[in-house]
């Protein structure tokens, strides 16, 4: 466990510490990056935590240190299966998904089910219980983006046939879900655009390997380097305590419902320029090695993140050469 890191995040969390005190959660994806950073900060508050995982890209590892808590139920599942629940939920966050690029090409059904079925699953779960719900969409559902930086107002630009569709598209479709759920029940349901996040228990092997743990990866074992395309596409990279801190309060503060928030960082970087600070903090021999860009890979994500700043109080504070430190002190002790 990253304990340190945990305490840090509890540290920023204030009042919200008591909201969280003896709720039961339910964390769908909760075994993956994101899940298991989420089931680790709410076991440390006293929540009761039930995670489901199919652990089709999450781990069992991540949630080692948890299995024996007594406030902790790990239910391995598919959520786009129906599930019930005896004891009360108070709160759904919904994580379940493939996230890497490579998994699109490989698993776009699964991707499409666990962004349709999946949170149709957990938006019956929420309604059963009369649970709040949160799901955690993404900067894709704005495609290659034309508005930089992209405010929760613009619209997307997105091909429903191109070689992410089956991720943008089910993300916002499972952006409809919620918003036909709080339409015609009422529910109390919010919507996270989550953009880049990064840090420890990231995966950096085969299909599942984003931009920044392969980058670590390949910079550790002075293996070539891999930047796709010339470079110069850019993203914002958020460190995994930030986008927690803003999860939770998103996920646990009154007032919210029916907002539809971006959260991320808005440090902008090219692609190539995150290689070289990736060898530079490695004290890396990897050359760069340019190979051809993905279809439909977006030139340019940044957020604007003016909204999550104002309603949820806060602000990333870990600055991306800081973070990466930390990454790739845990690559290097894993
Ligand atoms: N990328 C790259 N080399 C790699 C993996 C990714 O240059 O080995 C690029 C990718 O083309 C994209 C960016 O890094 O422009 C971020 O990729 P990631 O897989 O993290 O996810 P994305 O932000 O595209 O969803």
């Amino acid at each position: 466990m990253n304990a340190r890191e945990v305490k840090e995040i509890i540290g920023t969390l204030g009042d919200i510490r008591e909201d969280v005190h003896g709720k039961t959660v339910l964390v769908t994806g909760g075994a993956g990056f994101l899940g298991s950073w989420l089931c680790d900060v709410l076991v440390e508050l006293d929540a009761n935590v039930l995670c489901i995982d199919n652990l089709a890209s999450g781990l069992k590892s991540n949630i080692s240190e948890l299995l024996d808590k007594d406030n902790f139920t790990f239910i391995r599942h598919d959520i786009t299966q129906p599930v019930f629940f005896d004891e009360d939920l108070d709160v759904v966050l919904h994580l379940a998904s493939r996230a890497s690029p490579f998994e699109f090409q490989r698993f776009p059904i699964q991707i499409l089910k666990a962004n349709t079925l999946g949170i149709w699953v957990a938006l019956g779960l929420a309604k059963r219980h009369k649970a709040r719900l949160l799901y955690t969409s993404t900067s894709e559902i704005y495609g290659n983006a034309t508005e930089i930086p992209t405010s929760e107002e613009y619209t997307g630009n997105v091909n429903p046939i191109g070689a992410r569709s089956c991720y943008d598209e089910a993300k916002r479709c499972g952006e409809s879900f919620v918003t036909a759920y709080r339409l015609e029940h009422g529910m109390d349901a919010r919507i996270a655009r989550l953009f880049n996040t990064y840090g420890p228990r990231m995966r950096a092997d085969d299909i599942y390997g984003r931009v920044v743990p392969r980058f670590i990866d390949q910079a550790l074992k002075n293996a070539p380097i891999t930047v796709f395309g010339d470079g110069s596409q850019t993203r914002s990279f958020c460190y995994v305590t930030d986008q927690i801190e803003a999860l939770l309060r998103f996920a646990f503060l009154e007032d919210l419902d029916g907002k539809t928030v971006n959260v991320g960082s808005d440090e902008e970087i090219t692609i190539v320029a995150l290689a070289e600070i990736i060898k530079k903090l490695t004290n890396s021999a990897s050359n760069i090695k340019f190979e051809d860009l993905p279809k439909d890979d977006p030139l340019r994500r940044r957020p604007d993140i003016g909204k999550a700043k104002d309603l949820l109080n806060w602000k990333p504070k870990v600055g991306l050469e800081k973070g990466l430190e930390r990454t790739i002190r845990w690559f290097r002790m894993k």
